[in-house]
This record gives C-alpha cells, sequence and structure tokens, in this order.
C-alpha cells in the first residue's frame, strides 16, 4: 500500500490539480491496493485497463490545465448502476454476464467530471440487505476486526462493497445507493461518512430498480468533504428520470464548514430504544454535547409514528420490489433455465436465479399486493408512510435538523445474525424513516466501541437541505476528530486484506 491510496479525495483532487502526482500513478496504487485485497471480496469486477486509459486522459487534461472537479481521482462503482460495456449484475445471478450497453446518469456525471472508474463493487443481491452476505457471489469481509477476535467482520449492506472499498483505502470513494439505509448502515459500520440526499436529488436513471419510491443514489467516502465533492458531481436534474427534481444544485463542499451558532437540533425521544447497547447511548450524548458547543440549540422532538416505520417500510420495499423483479423472465437478460414449457421456464428460472433473501422478498410484496389483501396491507403502509412524513413535518416547527445514532449496534461478525431475518431488518431501524419521508440523511464515524468497532451518527435534514447535512456533518467530524483519511487517528487501525 502507497501514501496514494491513505489520501482523502479532495486532497488527491488538489494535488492532481497542483500536479503533484499524476492520476496514472494515484490510479495505479489502487489497482495494487485492490489486487492485494482480493481477500476482502469488495470488487465483482475490476476494470483495470478502462482505469488505466482514463487515468491517461485525465493526465493528459491535467497538464493542459484543465479537468473537471473529480479529474483524474479513482473510484468504485456498486454494481448496481449500469456502466456502458461492463459487466452489471446486481449481485444476483440471475442478471448473468448482461452487459448494459447504455451509462446511468449518476456515473455518467462522474465521468464528465474526471473520475476513474477502477471496477464494480459487491453488494447484496438487488440492493437486499444490511451485511452483504445475500450477494450471489460471497459476502464482502470488512477490514475491522473486533478487538483481537479473527472473526470476519460484515461491512454492512447493502452497499457493503462500497463500504469496504473506501475504508480499507482500495479507492478514493464509491457510489452506493440507499433504499431503506444501504449507505448510511455500511459507512457506520465501517468508520466511512455516507450521505443519502433527498429522493429526487441524483437521478436513478441506469441504476438497477429495487423500490423505486425509495431508492436514492449517494456516495460512501473518507470525509464529509469529501461526500460533498461527490454528491455535487452525482446530483442534478435528469429529463430521463421523471422523479428527479429541478432544482439546481447547491456548493455543498463550502457548506461543510458553515457555522452552526443558533441553529436547533431536534432529538427525537422514540429512537431511544430499549435494549439499545451503552456505547450507542455514549456516542449519542456525545455528539448532543459537541453540537451544543458548536452553537447549537438542542430541542426535544417527538416523531410518535416511529415504531411503525420499519413494518410499512417491509410492505413497501418488497411491494415495489416484487413489482420491479418481474422483469427477470429469463427472456430478454441474463439467466434461463429451460423448462417443459413457458411458465416452467419462467418458474426454473427464477428459482434458481434469485437467492433466498430476494424470493422471499418477492414472496412479501406479491401477498401484500395481492386482491384481499392490498387494503388491509399495501394502502395500510401507504398511510403509515404518509404519517412519517407528517411527523418530520411537525418536527421542522421547532427544530432545523435531527441528531441520532445511524444504527442500534456496531457490527457484527460474519453468520452472527444471518439466520434472523427479523433481527437482520432491526439494522435499519433509525435510517428507513429517512427514505420513507424522503428526507436526506448523512452518517458521520464519531467513535469506537469498547471493542474497538466505529459507530456513527446520523444527521436527518430537510427535504433538499443536503447543506444543513453536511454543516453539522463537517462539525461532528471536527469534533471527533476521526476520518478514514487520518492515518493516525483513531480510524486507520492495521486491516486485514486476506
Ligand atoms: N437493509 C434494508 C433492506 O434490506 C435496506 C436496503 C437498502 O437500503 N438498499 O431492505
Amino acid at each position: 500500500m502507497s501514501d496514494f491510496t491513505t489520501l482523502s479525495l479532495s486532497d488527491a483532487v488538489r494535488g492532481l490539480r497542483d500536479k503533484k502526482f499524476s492520476s496514472r500513478e494515484i490510479t495505479q496504487a489502487h489497482l495494487d491496493a485492490m489486487e492485494a485485497a482480493r481477500g476482502l471480496n469488495a470488487f465483482l469486477t475490476e476494470t483495470p485497463e478502462k482505469a488505466l486509459a482514463m487515468a491517461d486522459a485525465s493526465d493528459a487534461k491535467l497538464a493542459k490545465g484543465e479537468g473537471g472537479a473529480l479529474e483524474g481521482a479513482p473510484i468504485g462503482i456498486k454494481d448496481l448502476f449500469c456502466v456502458d460495456g461492463v459487466k452489471t449484475c446486481a449481485g444476483s445471478k440471475i442478471l448473468g454476464e448482461f452487459i448494459p450497453p447504455y451509462e446511468s446518469t449518476v456515473t455518467s456525471n462522474l465521468w464528465a467530471d474526471g473520475a476513474v472508474m477502477l471496477g464494480k463493487l459487491n453488494m447484496d443481491e438487488f440492493a437486499m440487505g444490511s451485511s452483504n452476505e445475500n450477494s450471489a457471489f460471497g459476502n464482502v469481509i470488512s477490514p475491522w476486526r473486533r478487538g483481537n477476535s479473527d472473526t470476519d467482520m460484515v461491512p454492512g449492506g447493502s452497499s457493503g462493497g462500497s463500504a469496504t472499498a473506501v475504508s480499507a483505502d482500495l479507492c478514493l470513494a464509491a457510489t452506493a445507493t440507499d433504499t431503506g439505509g444501504s449507505i448510511r448502515q455500511p459507512a457506520a459500520f465501517t468508520g466511512t461518512v455516507g450521505i443519502k440526499p433527498t429522493y429526487g436529488r441524483c437521478s436513478r436513471w441506469g441504476i438497477v430498480a429495487f423500490a423505486s419510491s425509495l431508492d436514492q443514489a449517494g456516495p460512501i467516502t473518507k470525509t464529509v468533504e469529501d461526500a460533498a465533492l461527490m454528491l455535487q458531481s452525482m446530483s442534478g436534474y435528469d429529463a430521463k428520470d421523471s422523479t428527479s427534481l429541478q432544482r439546481d444544485v447547491p456548493d455543498f463542499v463550502s457548506a461543510c464548514t458553515r457555522s452552526l451558532k443558533g441553529m436547533r437540533i431536534g432529538i427525537p425521544k422514540e429512537y431511544r430504544m430499549d435494549g439499545m447497547p451503552e456505547a450507542i447511548e455514549t456516542l449519542w450524548e456525545q455528539g448532543i454535547n459537541w453540537l451544543r458547543e458548536a452553537g447549537c440549540e438542542i430541542v426535544d422532538v417527538s416523531l410518535p409514528h416511529t415504531k411503525y416505520a420499519l413494518p410499512a417500510y417491509y410492505i413497501v420495499a418488497p411491494a415495489e420490489a416484487s413489482s420491479n423483479l418481474a422483469r427477470y423472465d429469463g427472456m430478454r437478460y441474463g439467466t434461463r433455465v429451460e423448462g417443459h414449457d413457458l411458465n416452467s421456464t419462467y418458474e426454473r428460472t427464477r428459482a434458481q436465479g434469485f437467492g433466498e433473501e430476494v424470493r422471499r422478498r418477492i414472496m412479501i410484496g406479491t401477498y401484500v399486493l395481492s386482491a384481499g389483501f392490498y387494503d388491509a396491507y399495501y394502502i395500510r403502509a401507504q398511510k403509515v408512510r404518509a404519517k412519517i412524513a407528517e411527523d418530520f413535518t411537525k418536527a421542522w416547527q421547532s427544530c432545523d435538523a435531527l441528531l441520532t445514532p445511524t444504527t442500534p449496534s456496531a457490527a457484527f461478525g460474519i453468520g452472527e445474525v444471518s439466520d434472523d431475518p427479523v433481527q437482520m431488518y432491526l439494522n435499519d431501524v433509525f435510517t428507513v424513516t429517512a427514505n420513507l419521508a424522503g428526507l436526506p440523511g448523512i452518517s458521520v464515524p464519531a467513535a469506537l466501541d469498547h471493542q474497538g468497532l466505529p459507530l456513527g451518527l446520523q444527521v436527518i435534514g430537510k427535504a433538499l437541505d443536503e447543506e444543513t447535512c453536511f454543516a453539522v456533518g463537517g462539525a461532528l467530524e471536527r469534533a471527533a476528530e476521526f476520518t478514514a483519511s487520518d492515518t493516525d487517528g483513531p480510524a486507520h487501525r492495521p486491516y486485514r486484506t486476506d
């Protein structure tokens, strides 16, 4: 591992612009790090030739004093984003060797700004999961260890490949997606920063759909400033996605250092759960104190429908997934398992192509949408969703943003929770509300627990107010003195690569 891989994205971009090093040098350093860390299973597809060609093109631009905001910076792409000519399988076997003939809008934006593509990152199949154990291509291993134990830890999910790759310095930053917590939870588990923007901020065009009314793209990075830089590039209106918002993208980077004087931060009492580990309580208290010291006024707020958020999510998301995943029938994409007639071909293809968790979600989704149950489950869940959004609207009368823990616990070992789906679903208890209400939420690493595992704090903002998330996130990061780019800091422990 060379020093190039421990740079933050922002420092790398500055160094490239100042010609301190070339894109080819830092790209090659990351390709070497990826090769040495194949045991973590973070990348599903490595694209070294594409990476070096893009790096050379960036170096040519930089030599002329030209180039975009991310010119020459090597990044990883979650396997949910279609990249023209590069195998994209959403962590699933059903897509087989699918090679998209087009590019997602988010990745097009990143390439237009000069980013360099290192490869496609592992993930839970179709983004369903909280630990990356649902990938059809094997679980991702977190570079973190629990104390001195040799147990392999989960990186969180579904963007576990993105979180491991950033945390283990295999890329400067990564794209990710978040339907119920899949950017913020893996960021919290790996000591990295992750932001899910407002629904509609990033175009969903060319991102394999899970639950279309909840899915949003966002970055996982080493610092808050890096997240701002990435999101700035990823965001923007796109006529190809009818839910993308026709709004200007503000200057996210300058928001990171904005003063918090006089800002009101809400503490939702319903997020204080029974049985929550003491470390999470302590972390939250610490976060409250940091923000008070930064000049914020702390106010208690109530989000009374929080307890219904997870049940509502696990109706709405599977319902939409069952509809979105109906297209994988063996006729148009990827895998086909021949049967004795058309129906049996469909059945065999889907039974063999989808993994267990995806099949469970399709069955739940089909059930809650079926005649006779539609009103009782789906319509009811939609009403709950409206109530949850209303809770936030009321909270904004007394505060500007909310502070909560990102997850109810630190990372767990591989295999420790995987046979209990309901326990696994509880990982998202603090994150799903922002998806149901369409609000932005950032996770910032803030402490290590007694076993040396990272914990994250979440800041939820008003719709379209990512700037406040970045301002509060930046203040938390400065107070915690904890960033994944600080090689001497607590986030940089010796990690495993095999
Ligand atoms: N863990 C949640 C789920 O399995 C969220 C996933 C996501 O945000 N993509 O549905």
